[in-house]
């Protein structure tokens, strides 16, 4: 990653709260005061650079590093802003102890206040809700979804409650750019206005719980790289109903005419559904995003793909793309349910460069210590890992322990929250 795009995201998130601490620096106040007030600017900042950092635009996720780093930010930014929000009653709170303990308390307690002072609170309630859903990773990704949308209600009502107090100088055009950022979310992110239609030209099965469809464009095709990820809905079909929500998945080939080929693995209702999809289903498509293999050098390379993590690789090696000594470790529950792997032997025997190693590992966590090379074996490596979440910060684990820094472990994560 270039170190302008690498700097984006941090310059973005300090350049957003300093602009508003410049704009809103309120004078004439004791310390304290003062203090609280420009964290609770610092706290707004930072909610819109969150907000922000929710588009779906494959653009502004170029220009950011990638959408799994955005979200990486956007869970950063908003801990970060509710941890000041916090502290800014809290100050005020203190500030008040100066006059009286009672005029401290009734900044603390809503029971006591009117209709401004409740909607921070309400506001700070929601943003807690919203935050706090984002530790969760086993509660189902639907209801997730929409607590975690209570933040945006949150930013909203946080506004609201400055207009309230009187404050509405610097904040009206905040919340006007607020209210787009998230509309502009819901209408071309979550609506698919920013999609384009496909249809399903073909479905066969590659794996047991694992189809490969292919999306025949039927307006003007997305531009999209080998190893790039697309978002996806299913819509109706004559015998088959989608889920009509927008999934990520990565695109396996990129055939003639544009075609659109992924791989679906059934883990989850929305997968398991899909598996039975046929052609003529309509589908609307978003992206294409992510870098992950995008800047190979020539140094050899260890791939790591934990089960249907195999496909940014597949779309890779489909496209002819390499060009260094390669070892793939294809980790996968059984023989049966590793999708491509016929082909990835085929690949393998055909490509001189390229070294296969598919290992069945049952459906306990792999022996990573065991499959993974040994040091001597990993220097001057680039390490590219793919897989679940949990998989891939073991692989991670394990190669820091071997000497693999940082900056030559490049991961995708197949999921995000
Ligand atoms: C960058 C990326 C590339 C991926 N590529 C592939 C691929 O090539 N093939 C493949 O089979 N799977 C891929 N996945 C995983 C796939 O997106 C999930 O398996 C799928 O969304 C699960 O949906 P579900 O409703 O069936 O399952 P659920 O049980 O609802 O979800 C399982 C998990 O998938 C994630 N998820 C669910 N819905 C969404 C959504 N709308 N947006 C984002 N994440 C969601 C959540 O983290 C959730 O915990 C990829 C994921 C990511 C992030």
């Amino acid at each position: 990653m270039s170190a302008l795009r690498w700097l984006s995201l941090p310059l973005l998130t300090l350049a957003v709260p300093a602009g508003f601490t410049f704009w809103a620096f309120p004078e004439g106040l004791s310390p304290v005061r003062t203090v609280a007030i420009v964290i609770g600017w610092i706290g707004c900042g930072l909610l819109l650079v969150n907000l922000l950092l929710m588009l779906r635009e494959p653009r502004l996720a170029g220009w950011l590093g990638g959408l799994e780093r955005m979200y990486l930010w956007h869970h950063r930014t908003g801990v970060a802003a509710y941890v000041l929000l916090l502290a800014h009653p809290l100050l005020l709170a203190t500030d008040g102890l100066a006059d009286s303990p009672t005029v401290a308390w009734q900044t603390l307690a809503p029971l006591d206040e009117s209709w401004p002072v409740w909607s921070g609170w309400l506001a700070l309630v929601l943003l807690m809700l919203g935050l706090a859903v984002t530790f969760l990773r086993r509660m189902p990704y639907r209801a997730w979804r929409w607590l975690h949308a209570a933040l945006g209600a949150a930013v909203l009502l946080g506004l609201y409650h400055l207009i309230l107090l009187g404050i509405d100088e610097p904040v009206l055009p905040i919340l006007a750019i607020a209210a787009l950022i998230l509309g502009w979310r819901a209408v071309r992110g979550d609506w698919g206005l920013a999609a384009q239609p496909y249809v399903v030209a073909s479905a066969r099965r590659v794996a047991e719980g694992t189809v490969e469809i292919a999306l025949r464009p039927l307006a003007d095709p997305l531009a999209v790289a080998p190893g790039q990820f697309i978002l996806v809905a299913f819509f109706a079909g004559p015998n088959f109903r989608g889920c009509g929500e927008f999934h990520p998945f990565t695109v396996s080939s990129i055939g003639r005419d544009h075609m659109l080929h992924i791989g679906v693995r059934a883990l989850g209702d929305c997968t398991r559904r899909i598996q039975s999809i046929q052609p003529g289903v309509a589908a609307r498509v978003m992206g294409a995003f992510g870098n992950f293999l995008a800047e190979r050098t020539s140094a050899p390379q260890l791939w790591v793909a934990g089960g249907i993590g195999v496909t940014p690789f597949l779309g890779v090696l489909r496209a002819g793309g390499i060009s260094a000594p390669t070892t793939l470790l294809y980790l996968n529950r059984s023989e049966t349910d590793a999708a491509f792997l016929p082909e990835l032997r085929a690949i393998a025997a055909a490509t001189p460069l390229l070294s296969l190693l598919a290992v069945a590992t049952g459906s306990a966590l792999p022996d990573l210590e065991h499959l993974l090379p040994e040091a001597q074996h990993l220097a001057g490596c680039e390490c590219y890992l793919c897989g679940p979440p949990g998989l891939v910060a073991a692989l991670k684990r394990v190669l820091r322990q071997r000497g693999i820094t940082a900056r030559h472990i490049h991961f995708e994560n197949f999921e995000f929250r």
